[in-house]
């Protein structure tokens, strides 16, 4: 027997076996809107009859040359049969036609990437029977002229211009307003002429064999599955190319028979902000298309409670058991034919960042969903947006103040984003890519060809369409801020410019749109990134709190990241670097002196200065930190770090002595010498200290044994300000972390020296204190010893950036803005292995230092402190190797957390679909 090729909406249970069963499987069959029509067939909503050919056939197709597969034809037609007897229509029936619509559908919707034709089966014999039929003439030219126009636009390609042209044209004959007052002839005349175009551009008549049409339609499908914008969105969605697409075939229903009839789009619950309210756009007497494409001013769908009530009602209860049937908020679309309710499609519904966290937290508590698979459902990204950049405050009193706030439309997708106008997707991107700007992408609606630009773009911003806009979907995916159906905004394709009452912004100019509020400005407003406070946000990250097993730290320097990183829920401080304390304006000096004195009275001086304040930023942290762990880095970079830089050392000099030679005066020429002596000495002790290769020169822990002044001075103060804290009641947990040891006598050395400043501390003080001493693990020396290297640590905190650096040979400076990315987009690399860990060698080094740390010491505290420790995939790895914790910046440890708990529910194998 020939393959199947074709299964009716009502033949679902033999797809399923036919892919073994699961879910999936049935969703690459029949595409995602096959199977779902198939599945709301199967549990008794109402849907127009139909059937799907198979993403098999579509594949074979293509394979084959495009010929359709052996007996696929037959089949279809078979299946329309059957069809028909369901409707009592039949198919090219002079008396009661079938007409049917064809309908693309992939495996993961790709919103309006492929081509829908709808009333498919007139010509001017069954247009005849369905005017009897209806009674209806306006109605039935009007679905004739849309067949062709569809039709020629969809399968052979023409433009939609001159169609719309002699629709303008009836229009202005007849004085009217919008296309709801032509008539009958009118749109029977303006089929004629599209009859006359159709034969213009494509040199043959229109096909009036409604069994040719169909034909030409599936065909059409097939190959717009390799069109250009289908393949540039599935590159930008990451979607395989070689699923193939579905084709639906289902029997017309009208939602353009006038006045008791509707067409509509809608989401279960509000996809921007997750509240539990359906939400959606539908129009009155209108068929489907109409509603997308923004022609018509579409009205609020909860409306139709007045319009049509009934129809409302059934809806809504619809809704309430697709959601829980998927349990998921979805996406429908509707028709109401004569006061009649149709289902005609239904999808997982994309959704902002923030109305995904809200919906799962939502359903979870409903019931709908399990809390492991509300946390499973929610994305590190969509943590990510939480802490998107939004207007500053003052910035948008001022902009709106000085009257730079142009018009507000629909907010889509939140966020904030500056750049300036681009009036069309290659300018968008060209600009973005090509010149480095900022740019807004500016158009009346967007279409599949655009989504390249909008890619590019910081921000979208539309005139017409409405929240399932082309543009809000596309923005919402991607998580580009976007603004769309501004109405008041006048967009001048021409002169490229756009206009709100009196004020005009040319292609170029800057300005500001907050995808959060629907708000847009002219000129540059300032962003600031908000605070998380988000309930459902919080909510969701306590119970993803419950199932990890990874602690979440974070690495702060100052007390007030050290509050920031708590208020977000790290639970430590896993890398407090100490050498940022030196840097400041007022200790630098001191830092200086002490590099470049051999005076030990200078030295000591300079010591208890620098004491002075690290005993503050201690405390500070203590504070912060009460109760938990602070790990405390000692020194770390070359002494160099600290001094002027050579070249501008040596130009100052020379400087100085081009004007000793102008010099007018003796105080001038006295303090020129004095300024010069000092240069001289300053760049003598920059010249001692430069390192050919700083990076594996004298730092980390060498610089604490070569001069073990600094790192003792640290120690004290470490302890001094853990004395103090506790006096006044702080619990204080102090970790001292020795940095890039890879000798077991290194820490071994240096341990001893600090230790006995630890004790000596805490005897002056009277004081006991929970502390702990450790290194970092930097170079695949330590990791390789790291079995002797536990015998002086009690933990180890992996400092991955150096790890990376040290284990590929490669400086990351110099690799970043040279061949790096060279090598991961040719693929010598799967990616830079300083964002991700690298799983092959990396993680083996570490999984290394992991089980030969814990053989000495089975209690050895292990985690990670390098930027690794804020990225998903690398915390999944860090799960794996069974480390204690991450250490990420403040900023990161919401997204660190969730990772964390999908990395522990992974491996349960709980799980939740993500779609
Ligand atoms: P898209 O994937 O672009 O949404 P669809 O195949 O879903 O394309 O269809 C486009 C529009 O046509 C939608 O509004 C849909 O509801 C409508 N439509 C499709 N098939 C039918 C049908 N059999 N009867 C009435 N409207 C239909
Ligand atoms: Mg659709
Ligand atoms: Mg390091």
């Amino acid at each position: 027997m020939a393959k199947k090729w074709v299964y009716l909406f009502d033949q679902l249970d033999e797809a399923r076996s036919y892919v073994g069963g699961d879910w999936e499987g049935v969703r690459g069959l029949l595409g995602g809107k096959g199977a779902n029509l198939a599945e709301m067939t199967r549990i008794g909503l109402p849907v127009p009859p139909g059937f799907s050919v198979t993403t098999e056939a579509c594949n074979a197709y293509l394979a084959e040359g495009m010929k359709f597969p052996g007996e696929m034809w037959e089949q279809e037609l078979a299946a329309l049969a059957e069809v028909e007897k369901k409707s009592g229509k039949k198919f090219g029936d002079s008396k009661n036609p079938l007409l049917v619509s064809c309908r693309s559908g992939a495996k993961f919707s790709m919103p309006g990437m492929m081509d829908t034709v709808l009333n498919i089966g007139l010509n001017e014999e069954t247009v005849n029977g369905m005017i009897e039929a209806t009674g209806d003439p306006r109605f039935v030219y009007d679905l004739y002229r849309r067949l062709i126009q569809m039709f020629g636009s969809v399968v052979m390609g023409v433009p939609d211009e001159p169609f719309e042209e002699v629709i303008a044209e009836f229009r202005d004959a007849r004085g009217a307003k919008s296309d709801t007052e032509l008539t009958a002839d009118d749109w029977k005349g303006v089929g004629e002429r599209f009859k006359e175009i159709f034969r213009r551009y494509c040199g043959i008549d229109f096909p009036s064999d409604p069994y040719e049409q169909l034909r030409l339609a599936t065909e059409a499908v097939f190959k717009s599955w390799n069109g250009k914008r289908a393949i540039d969105y599935r590159n930008a969605a990451k979607i395989p190319h070689d699923l193939g697409t579905a084709v639906n075939i289902q029997t017309m229903v009208f939602g353009n028979m006038g006045q008791n009839s509707a067409t509509g789009v809608s989401m279960t619950r509000n996809a921007t902000t997750g509240e539990k309210k359906i939400e959606g756009d539908y129009l009155m007497n209108a068929q489907g298309e109409d509603v997308v494409a923004g022609i018509r001013a579409t009205l609020p769908v909860e409306q139709m409670a007045e319009t049509l009530p009934n129809a409302w009602n059934q809806f809504v209860d619809i809704t309430r058991t697709l959601e829980q049937h998927y349990r998921n908020m979805q996406d429908v679309e509707f028709t109401v034919e004569r006061g009649t309710l149709w289902m005609l499609q239904t999808r997982d519904g994309k959704r902002t960042a923030q109305a995904a966290v809200r919906i799962a937290a939502d359903m979870a508590e409903e019931g709908l969903i399990s809390r492991e698979e509300a946390v499973m459902r929610v994305t590190p990204e969509q943590v990510d947006f939480f802490l998107h950049p939004q207007f500053n405050v003052s910035s948008r009193k001022a902009a709106i103040e000085e009257g730079r706030s142009l018009a507000a439309g629909l907010n889509v997708s939140p966020g904030a984003a500056v750049g300036v106008a681009a009036f069309d997707a290659d300018l968008a991107e060209s600009w973005a890519k090509k010149d480095g700007k900022k740019v807004i992408m500016v158009r009346p609606e967007t279409k599949p060809d655009d989504v390249h630009g909008m890619l590019a773009a910081e921000g979208i911003l539309t005139s017409r369409g409405g929240r399932t806009s082309h543009a809000a979907l596309v923005a919402r995916q991607f998580g580009k801020p976007a603004v769309v159906g501004v109405a008041a905004l006048n967009i001048d394709m021409g002169q490229r410019l756009m206009k709100v009452g009196d004020k005009v912004i040319n292609e170029g100019d800057w300005i500001s749109i907050d995808g959060t509020t629907g708000e847009v400005f002219m000129g540059q407003l300032d962003t600031v990134v908000p605070d998380i406070s988000d309930p459902w946000l919080m909510k969701l990250l306590l119970w993803a709190d419950e199932f990890r097993r990874l602690d979440v730290w974070a690495n702060a320097d100052y007390p007030h990241d050290a509050k920031r990183a708590r208020a977000y829920g790290a639970r430590g401080i896993g890398l407090c670097r100490t050498e940022h304390m030196f840097f400041q304006a007022e200790r630098l000096p001191h830092v200086q002196r002490l590099i470049m004195s051999n005076d030990p009275a200078v030295m000591r001086e300079s010591l208890d200065a620098l004491l002075h304040f690290q005993r503050e930023d201690f405390a500070g942290l203590f504070r912060a930190m009460d109760g938990l762990p602070v790990i405390i880095r000692l020194i770390d970079p070359p002494l160099h770090e600290f001094l002027p830089s050579f070249e501008n050392l040596l130009s100052e000099l020379a400087d100085s002595k081009v004007r000793l030679q102008h010099a007018a005066s003796l105080k001038e020429i006295d303090d020129l010498l004095k300024k010069i002596e000092e240069n001289e000495r300053i760049l003598k002790s920059v010249e001692a200290l430069h390192e050919a290769n700083p990076m594996l020169g004298l730092r980390g822990v060498r610089l604490g044994i070569t001069m073990p002044e600094l790192t003792q001075m640290q120690v004290r103060a470490i302890f001094e300000a853990a004395c103090q804290c506790a006096k006044q009641g702080v619990d204080v947990h102090p970790e001292i972390m020795i940095p890039l040891t890879c000798h077991v006598n290194e820490l071994k050395k240096q341990r001893e020296a600090l230790e006995t400043v630890a004790k000596e501390v805490m005897a002056q003080e009277r004081e006991t204190i929970d502390y702990k001493f450790g290194t970092m693990i930097e170079v695949p020396r330590a990791a390789l010893t790291a079995d002797e290297i536990a015998e002086y640590a009690e933990f180890f905190s992996f400092g991955t950036n150096d790890l990376t650096q040290t284990t590929f040979g490669i400086s990351r400076d110099d690799a970043e803005k040279g061949f790096l990315i060279n090598y991961v987009q040719n693929g010598i690399l799967p990616e830079n292995p300083f964002v991700s860990i690298d799983d092959k060698g990396l993680a083996k080094l570490m999984q290394t230092g992991v089980e030969l740390g814990r053989t000495t010491r089975p209690t050895l505290e292990v985690g990670i402190c390098g930027e690794h420790g804020g990225d998903p995939k690398s915390i999944a790895i860090c799960h794996r190797l069974g480390l204690n914790y991450v250490s990420c910046s403040p900023f990161r440890v919401p997204i660190a957390r969730l990772a964390a708990a999908h990395a522990a529910l992974k491996e349960r194998g709980a799980g939740g679909h993500e779609d």
